[in-house]
């Protein structure tokens, strides 16, 4: 695990940076017929950035605010907070492309600030862009200019504190900077969890979580991160929301549902009050092999309308299974390429055993073979290592992305032929991957990861593909985002989902926080 400052231009900490295997090299050759790029990535200095627009008088009011400091203006911190982390981010970086950079980040220490903050640069028409860890996929951090004075990022990173656990109640109360590890390693200290841990853990935020709906690997047993949301306060233009007294309440709509998936266009996210539980005395992982996908997703449904469901419970398709990817540590291996589906099971908590002896049943009686607990340990070894990954694909001049929805049980099987069939009619002859990992009584999420070779102008390759995605998802009933949430890229496809009067809806709320527009323009509306 790491606390590293994120590479600039790719995923995590540059200490772990992996040289591909030669049997992926040689897949990449010999399958995709994947070249290296001509060009090299960029240096971090010649990253062109738009002229900064914010005048003197602007910066000197926010650091009056702020503290002298906390607005930083170098060349640097603008790169950093130019973008999010999806492959087009990626991929503009690499090219010197720093385009989304904003003038200044400004870094508040707490509620008054950020509301201060949010005041003045309604006052003075200057965009504000939330940002947490910096990790959207969706195009989330990267605002508009027009009709501006200028963009700021407003960067949470000072507001770190757990700030009260209340063990009773099983909540504790946090400040959204905080991100995910110091969040565990904080909880830990009085024998509690959140349970929540995405491929992104290393270095995404409470807030960033609650603002963009995350899931995480063990959301069958720990559920969505918003599921962990029992209260929020909010810094908008137009004052305070302070939201959640109860569990549940029947006290009308639940605004805490606005604001959860908002991405920053409602609002600033000041602190949060999180359900907790007690950090799990066991742990066992293991892996189950299926004759098939449609076996395996059988097997998921009975366990999540049936039980018992596992903490962790993923099932990788044929061919994410032949590739390893459920096990990225080991891609390359001698022993990748096996038959069926795999499954990864995991229990944590109170009676494993027992747990795992009936989830046993419910797998062999769908033909499952049980493949015992290395897979399962080499998954979990490896859970937040596939994006490093990515870097030395792309710098061997591969595209690599993934895209996930969700939909009903019955309505699955043809969202994963649309999906599939979009990325291959668009890519020619891409490699695409699936898996399951969060399931539900009702249904579940599918989440692709796509492999191509570069063409032409990859991010132009890489959008027209992700279009035809989003077509094709809304077409199969499903929706455009199960957890990366919409950001820029799936606005166009949110708006059909919700139709022009859940737009007209949303917009009202927007004009009745933010009437200057400057909460993240250009997202979610
Ligand atoms: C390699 C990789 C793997 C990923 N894996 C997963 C996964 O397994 N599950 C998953 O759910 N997601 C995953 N993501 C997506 C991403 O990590 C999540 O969307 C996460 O919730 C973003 O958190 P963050 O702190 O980085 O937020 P940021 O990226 O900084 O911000 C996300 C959005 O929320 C807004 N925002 C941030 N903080 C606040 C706040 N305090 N108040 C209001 N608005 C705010 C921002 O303006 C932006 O629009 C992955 C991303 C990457 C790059």
């Amino acid at each position: 695990m790491t606390s590293e400052p994120m590479l600039w231009s790719g995923w995590g900490d540059p200490a772990q940076a992996r040289e591909l295997p030669g049997q992926v090299r040689r897949l990449l050759h010999d399958l995709l017929g994947v070249r290296a790029p001509v060009v090299p990535a960029a240096e971090l200095e010649s990253v062109r950035v738009p002229p900064a627009a914010l005048e003197p008088r602007h910066l000197d009011a926010l650091a009056a605010l702020v503290g002298d400091g906390h607005v930083l203006t170098t060349h640097e911190a603008r790169v950093r907070h130019a973008r999010g982390r999806s492959t087009p981010d990626l991929l503009r970086l690499r090219a010197g492309d720093g385009d989304g950079a904003p003038d200044a980040v400004v870094l508040p220490g707490g509620h008054d600030e950020v509301a201060s903050v949010l005041r003045l640069c309604a006052a003075e028409r200057i965009a504000v862009v939330p940002f947490g860890g910096g990790t959207s996929v969706v195009g989330g951090l990267t605002a508009g200019r027009d009709g501006f004075a200028g963009v700021i990022s407003l960067d949470l990173g000072r507001m770190n504190r757990l700030i009260e656990v209340d063990t009773e109640s099983m909540t504790a109360l946090f400040e959204p900077g905080v991100p995910a590890p110091e969040a565990e390693r904080l909880l830990g200290a009085h024998g509690l969890t959140l349970g929540h841990f995405p491929q992104s853990f290393e270095y995404a935020t409470l807030g960033g979580f609650a603002a963009a709906r995350s899931s995480g690997q063990a959301s069958a047993g720990y559920g969505r991160f918003d599921d962990m949301v029992a209260g929020l306060t909010v810094a908008t233009p137009e004052g305070d929301l302070d939201l959640g007294r109860a569990p549940k309440s029947a006290a009308g709509p639940d605004l805490r549902q606005l604001v959860l998936g908002s991405e920053g266009a409602f609002g600033v996210i000041t602190s949060l009050r999180l359900r907790v539980r007690r950090a799990p005395a066991e742990k066992a992982y293991e892996g189950w092999r299926l004759p098939g996908f449609a076996a395996g997703t059988a097997a998921l449904r009975a366990l999540a309308q049936d039980g018992p469901l596992p903490t962790v419970l993923r099932l990788s398709d044929e061919t994410e299974t032949m590739i390893g990817l459920a096990r990225p540590d080991r891609i390359g291996a001698e022993e990748s390429g096996e038959p069926g589906c795999l499954v990864i099971a995991g229990y944590e908590g109170a009676s494993v055993a027992a747990r795992r002896e009936a989830a046993a049943a419910v797998l062999s009686a769908h033909g499952g073979v049980p493949l015992g607990e290395e897979p399962g340990r080499s998954w979990a070894h490896g859970r937040f290592s596939a994006p490093y990954l990515r870097d030395s694909l792309l710098a061997a001049g591969a595209t690599v992305e993934t895209l996930e929805t969700a939909g009903f049980w019955a309505n699955l099987p043809r969202l994963y032929d649309a999906v599939r069939l979009a990325l291959l009619g668009a890519l020619g002859s891409p490699l695409v991957m699936c898996h399951i990992s969060h399931v539900y009584e009702t249904g579940a999420s599918l989440y692709f990861t796509v492999v191509t070779a570069q063409e032409g102008d990859p991010v132009a390759q890489w959008e027209r593909a992700k279009e035809a995605v989003n077509a094709a998802i809304v077409e199969a009933g499903g929706t455009i985002s199960h957890h990366h949430g919409v950001g820029r890229d799936h606005k166009a496809a949110y708006a059909d989902e919700i139709g022009p009067l859940g737009v007209a809806i949303l917009r009202a709320v927007k004009d009745r926080v933010d009437p200057a527009g400057v909460l993240n323009p250009g997202a979610l509306v």
